[in-house]
């Protein structure tokens, strides 16, 4: 019959465990997991566990947390005294772990989303008699889900607990429910991370309702990671760099981060032009991109990874020799943890942080587009990292720990006054560019236009097809061959190229002074744009260029219905699914790779990320066609 029923329903016989099972885990230690001994921090997580009290385990990446859970759930499952419920946020984490587990003869199953027909019903079977059970956390936000779990449950273990800090850089709203499992199975809970500032601790311990919790706070001990910080001078001289650190590396993989996804798409092109073998990851690429792109980086056939920080929570390649960031990250935490990414393996590895003023722009950007008021300490953390001329990875322990050791291995610990130069000349180099740019702005703003260059910007404007923003006009008046400006049709305009020799900042100023005098007015929500006053914006008008005859031609066509079919489902005009502009990029690219697609002008991630595989599709039927 059913094995459920060795769960004992109760909570007294399991919290604690009692002294014999306690002594068990040791065994369970050596016999399942073959491991001789635990490390300390984890000696510490897994004595808080077996005697029923909540704990909060930091430990770096590489550090061995899953053993921290694994360990106590098999020693306390084979006393009869339930199973532990495992939370984690990733798929293609929780197959792996409970493949690792089954291997170790742990009766061990996931529940996700990502099961389907006979592997969930396979699942289903398996989950009476489960030592180990790994939830997603959307699946844990079904109460009936919670209820069909909540037999027999001895721990819960929520992993990747800095998942639930909003200010975070992996936040999960999913996460910020698992507050109820403390509330309803009333078991102790045990969080871990590698993330380990006071902040997201706190915030760990009151989103999931901790009870006095263990805190085990894991020493930075990474003396085989080299860590680097080098200022350069701008995107190319990055690229330089990281290919000059990328070329001394001899065997194993590495991954390149950027902090945008243009950035990654351009830097992966830059690699493999230089005969570098690179795939690239964000996460505005398909799905099925996505998991081509690792699954060629795990399996060793591209030995480069370019990636946004989409790329990397949970992924456990040891052979890892170098992480080099071509783009600062937005915080000190951010960075450590794709950092710590490097020499898993506990070989010799290097990190490297190629840091440019620049960055501090990028990252104002990006904050703003997901406000968070945490990170902007984060990211003066990083800073402090990058212009700092004290050990590398003293600065992490102490900024995560309140203490730290110097490592002896990191380019401060190497030579203090050549790292102290190189701080001063990039302090030098930022000084100079921006008294340079003040002296600019002020020399190109007080440049004033005659009226008749004045009615040269308004007549621009009343011109365009659609509204622009002001830059973009100024960049058009000024005959700009900008990729932007000739998406946009302004360079066919009349007009364009009539201001050659005005500097943009006085045109910009001049057209101000038209939006507050009312001659222009401001269209566009997200993104500011100008158009004339008094004259309505018209839908760009849809359908495909016709032939000599007057009849749409062949591979346009194919594109155009498919384009009218789609809005008509979507309920939106066609020139919303993509316009004329990108309708004839994608004729002129013809792209039959999701690299070459994203390549297309008017191609963002949204557009990517549903129509990526459609369009190919049509593209190459349209190829046939023609
Ligand atoms: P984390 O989740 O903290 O990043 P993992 O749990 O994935 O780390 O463990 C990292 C590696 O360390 C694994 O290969 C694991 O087998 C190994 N490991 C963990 N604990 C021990 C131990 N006590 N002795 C030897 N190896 C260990
Ligand atoms: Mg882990």
């Amino acid at each position: 019959g059913s094995q459920e029923g060795m769960w004992r329903s109760g909570r007294s016989a399991a919290y604690p465990a009692p002294a014999e099972v306690a002594v068990q885990v040791d065994d369970v230690l050596g016999q399942v997991f073959g491991k001789a001994a635990f490390r300390p921090g984890q000696q510490q997580a897994v004595d808080a566990v077996m005697a029923g009290r909540d704990a909060l385990v930091v430990l770096p990446t590489g550090g061995g947390k899953s053993l921290c859970y694994q360990a106590p759930a098999v020693a306390l499952a084979r006393a009869g005294l339930g199973r532990t419920i495992v939370v984690s946020p990733l798929i293609a984490l929780m197959d792996d772990q409970v493949a690792a587990l089954r291997e170790r003869g742990v009766r061990a199953v996931a529940l996700h989303s990502g099961l389907k027909g006979e592997a969930l019903s396979e699942a289903k079977r398996q989950l009476p008699t489960a030592e180990i059970v790994y939830v997603s956390p959307e699946r844990l936000a079904s109460p009936a889900a919670r209820r069909a779990l909540a037999r027999g449950v001895a721990r819960v273990a929520v992993d990747e607990a800095h998942c639930v800090s909003q200010w975070g850089h992996d936040f999960r709203p999913e996460y910020l429910q698992l507050g109820v499992l403390k509330a309803e199975w009333g078991c102790p809970v045990i969080a871990l991370t590698a993330t380990a500032t006071a902040r997201v601790r706190e915030e760990i311990v009151s989103s999931l309702r901790l009870v006095r919790p263990e805190v085990v706070l894991g020493a930075l001990q990474r003396s085989e990671l080299r860590m680097v910080v080098e200022h350069g001078t701008g995107e190319r001289d990055r690229l330089e760099r990281a290919l000059r650190w990328i070329r001394q590396v001899k065997g194993g993989r590495v991954i390149v981060y950027a902090a945008t996804r243009k950035r990654v798409v351009a830097v992966a092109a830059a690699l493999q032009e230089a005969g570098i073998p690179a795939v690239h990851y964000h996460a505005g690429r398909t799905i099925g991109a996505r998991a081509g792109a690792q699954e060629r980086f795990a399996s060793g056939a591209k030995q480069v990874m370019v990636a946004t920080s989409a790329f990397g929570m949970g992924i456990d390649q040891p052979d890892v020799r170098l992480v080099v960031h071509v783009q600062s990250p937005g915080s000190l935490e951010a960075y450590w943890q794709e950092a710590g990414r490097a020499g898993r393996d506990g070989q010799p590895a290097h990190a490297v942080l190629l840091y440019h003023d620049g960055d501090a722009i990028t990252q104002a950007r990006l904050r703003g587009r997901t406000p968070a008021p945490g990170s902007e300490a984060g990211w003066r953390a990083l800073q402090g990292y990058a212009y700092g001329t004290r050990c590398r990875q003293q600065v992490v322990a102490e900024h995560f720990f309140g203490a730290g050791a110097a490592c002896g291995t990191c380019d401060v610990c190497a030579g203090v006054d050549a790292v102290a130069s190189e701080v001063e000349g990039a302090r030098e180099r930022g000084r100079a560019r921006r008294q340079e740019k003040a002296a600019r702005e002020e020399r190109d703003g007080a440049v004033q236009l005659t009226a008749e260059q004045v009615e040269q910007v308004v007549r621009f404007v009343g011109g365009m097809k659609r509204p622009a923003g002001k830059k973009l006009v100024a960049q058009g008046l000024r005959g700009s061959a900008a990729a932007p400006v000739k998406r946009r049709g302004l360079a066919s305009v009349e007009g364009y190229g009539d201001l050659r020799g005005v500097p943009e900042l006085a045109i910009e100023r001049v057209i101000d002074d038209l939006l507050d005098e009312g001659r222009l007015v401001r269209k566009g929500k997200k993104y500011p744009t100008v158009w004339l006053a008094d004259r309505p914006v018209r839908p760009v008008r849809a359908g495909g260029a016709k032939d000599g005859a007057g009849r749409v031609k062949g591979p346009e066509r194919v594109l155009s219905d498919w384009r009218k079919a789609e809005a008509r489902r979507r309920r939106v005009r066609p020139y919303q699914i993509f316009d004329n502009a990108t309708l004839k990029a994608l004729l002129e690219h013809k792209p039959t790779t999701a690299e070459a697609l994203e390549a297309v002008p008017g191609m963002g991630p949204k557009r990517m990320e549903r129509y990526a595989d459609v369009l190919l599709e049509l593209v190459a039927k349209a190829l046939r066609s023609a």
